[in-house]
């Protein structure tokens, strides 16, 4: 019986792994892009170099200057740092 328990547990773990990777090869292939952008924790956030927000990059709200792209949290704030 323990034995039985273990392998279901053990079979819960790959299966969990499983579908981990899964999620990741979608994401990496772009399948999520029409949805709305779900917040992973592995999108890492960037400081707003305007207000000192830490917002996840936006292609949109980006700038980018003596190689360095900096991302902002709103128009607004791209607008301020390029004055
Ligand atoms: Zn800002």
């Amino acid at each position: 019986m323990i034995r039985f328990l273990l392998l279901g547990a053990l079979f819960l773990l790959i299966a969990h792994t499983f579908w981990r990777v899964v999620d990741g090869v979608i994401e990496g292939a772009g399948g999520t892009t029409k949805r709305k952008r779900r917040m992973t924790p592995s999108v890492k956030l960037v400081r707003d170099p305007v207000c000192g927000t830490f917002v996840a990059p936006r292609q949109e709200l980006s700038l980018t200057a003596a190689g360095q792209t900096h991302y902002f949290c709103s128009e607004k704030c791209r607008r301020e740092y390029k004055r």
